[in-house]
């Protein structure tokens, strides 16, 4: 590809919007321009690059056996109203109408299309079992989309789906993508690692995220230094800290409360997004155990408290709300005190201070339809709090230690909550109905492209590992109004690309100075350089991740290169 009248623009400066490396320089080198928030256009350079990932994705998942499809984006609302997740998804499923009024939804995943797919066309156990996958545009209407395409509101996913008959079958089909999904990030260069993960709002069992490493990474994995364990931290254990009470020791050993366990035990009764857990107050409410989770994504003001009674999810309320529910002047929800303690203000009132962090009595965060005395009284608290870094693994196998991690790809065992929803069922060997067990598999397309950047780079730029670079080489002449350089260079681009190089060809009448560094920023694995030498056939040759410069002689180019 002729540089000249290709559509790679860059940037000297640093784009003051962009927060994190692999956006600076996606933006920097041309790979990606927004379109609108948390919308991207991929330029050529990074259409190159995606295409690289999709193959080696594509490449994956169709020697693991599955089938590549394509479902629309464009999804109607009967489906996930049949499914019952019209109602639970929330802001980010983005809703419309059709001229007909007909409402629908972009597709932010593809179980509902999937599961009436085979529903419609398998009726046997014999044709079982199948796993598709496609890789297409899912949008989701975040709340704070950011890092670019990292966490965008339109990005590629691929997503795959499992249909077994038996609960043995998934877990061959569970495993299977499980390999494939490693596979798939190892050849894209990526260090990362498996993790257990949260499976509360799916409503099925087993689940994992691959996690690159990173510290911009928004997850944070809590794994053993010898052992394998590695939890998401929103799912490892909370561990109690009694502060050296016995009594408090003793009140809560009354209850029987395996709930209290782990945050995983807690959520899987409960439809809790994936914000990350912060902190947890328990409070001991008429002799039963209530948890307070103060929640957040990664600022104090985001935090939003969930507070469990019998494990129901107790809602919040605005200030305007809770003073006419209370009946009372507005200047009597304010703070009270920084004290720990649950504060009972009057016999309707409801006022806490969960650690200081955030409370009930500050603006439009109280509790709704709680009512103290009539609902509870309250007689003990202490806090709990979650697995820390030192702490012994659970597993029993070393030492606690945390990273920070970006998700790029999630399995997930479904079971039957779709199947069954939807009336997916097959016929078993001896004639009766049951609902087939899925399974369903992610990967962020797009984000993973940014979190190989994240991890590949140098102040200069970009660092490709070769598997995913959108060009093998850049071949450069210094000088192309020398005629020498410039008739060598046009020889050597045709030369590499007969011999199945995927050449970028810097041929731009530009300085030379402007030329490196480009060619650094775009990071290219190899840098072929035609300059002052041209006339005695010798060209340098430079690795961008090593630095190294060998100088070699046209003929032997090729072979050198391979
Ligand atoms: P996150 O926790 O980052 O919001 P998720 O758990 O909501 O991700 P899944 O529903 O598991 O995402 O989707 C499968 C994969 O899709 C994720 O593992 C991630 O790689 C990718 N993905 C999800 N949301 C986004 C996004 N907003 N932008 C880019 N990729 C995304
Ligand atoms: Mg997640
Ligand atoms: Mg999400
Ligand atoms: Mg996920």
């Amino acid at each position: 590809m002729r540089q000249n009248h290709y559509l790679s623009p860059t940037l000297r400066d640093v784009p003051s919007d962009a927060e994190v490396s692999s956006h600076q320089l996606m933006l920097r080198a041309g790979l990606i321009r927004q379109t609108a928030s948390g919308v991207y256009s991929f330029l050529p350079l990074g259409m190159r690059a995606l295409k690289k990932v999709e193959n080696i994705v594509r490449e994956e998942m169709d020697a693991a056996g599955a089938q590549e499809l394509l479902m629309p984006a464009v999804q109607p609302a009967e489906l996930w109203q049949e499914s019952g997740r019209w109602d639970a998804y929330g802001p980010e499923l983005m809703r419309f109408f059709d001229r007909h009024k007909r409402e629908f939804a972009l597709g932010p995943t593809h179980e509902e299309v999937i599961t009436t797919l085979v529903r419609d066309d398998v009726k046997s156990y014999k044709r079982l079992p199948m796993t598709l996958y496609q890789i297409q545009t899912k949008f989701r209407d975040e709340r704070r989309p950011r890092f670019g395409v990292l966490r965008s509101r339109e990005f590629i996913m691929k997503d795959a789906y499992s249909f077994d008959t038996t609960q043995e079958g998934l877990d061959k089909s569970y495993e299977s993508m499980f390999e494939a999904y490693t596979n798939i990030f190892k050849r894209c260069g990526l260090d990362f690692r498996a993790v257990v993960a949260d499976s509360g709002a799916m409503g099925g069992k087993d689940t994992h995220e691959f996690m690159v490493l990173s510290s911009i990474g928004e997850d944070t994995i809590a794994y053993s230094d010898t052992s394998s364990y590695a939890a998401n931290i929103e799912i490892a254990p909370v561990i109690s800290k009694y502060e050296n009470s016995d009594e408090k020791e003793s009140s809560l050993e009354k209850f029987d409360t395996p709930q209290l366990k782990t945050i995983d035990e807690l959520q899987s009764s409960l439809n809790i997004g994936k914000n990350k857990l912060i902190k947890a107050v328990l409070f001991i409410v008429d002799e039963k155990p209530v948890l307070a989770l103060v929640r957040g994504d990664h600022e104090v003001n985001d935090v939003k408290i969930k507070h469990f009674y019998n494990a129901q999810v107790v809602e919040l309320a605005s200030t305007e709300e809770t003073i006419k529910y209370m009946n009372c002047e507005p200047g009597f929800i304010g703070p009270i005190n920084d004290s720990q303690e649950v504060e009972i203000v009057a016999d309707k009132a409801v006022q806490y201070i969960v650690n200081g962090v955030c409370g009930a009595n500050e603006k439009d965060k109280h509790f709704k339809n709680v009512n103290p005395l009539r609902d509870f009284s309250v007689k003990e608290y202490m806090d709990v709090r979650f697995i820390q870094e030192g702490d012994a693994s659970p597993d029993g196998k070393g030492t606690i230690k945390f990273a920070e991690g970006i998700e790029v790809g999630h399995v997930f065992k479904l079971g039957t909550r779709y199947s069954e929803a939807m009336g997916a069922v097959f016929l078993d060997e001896n004639g009766k109905t049951k609902p087939m067990i899925m399974g369903c598999y992610g990967i962020g397309v797009t984000r993973v492209l940014a979190a190989t950047i994240e991890q590949h780079h140098d102040e200069k730029g970009i660092v490709w590992p070769t598997s995913v670079a959108p060009f093998d080489l850049h071949l450069i002449a210094i000088n192309m109004k020398n005629e020498e350089q410039k008739q060598l260079s046009e020889d050597l681009y045709n030369q590499l690309k007969q011999s199945g190089f995927d050449v970028l060809f810097d041929d731009r009448a530009e300085r030379p100075g402007v030329k490196f560094t480009d060619s650094d920023l775009i990071g290219l694995p190899i840098r072929v350089t035609v300059g002052k030498k041209a006339a005695d056939g010798i060209v340098e040759v430079k690795n961008r991740k090593t630095d190294e410069v060998l100088e070699v002689s046209t003929n032997e180019l090729i072979s050198v290169l391979h």
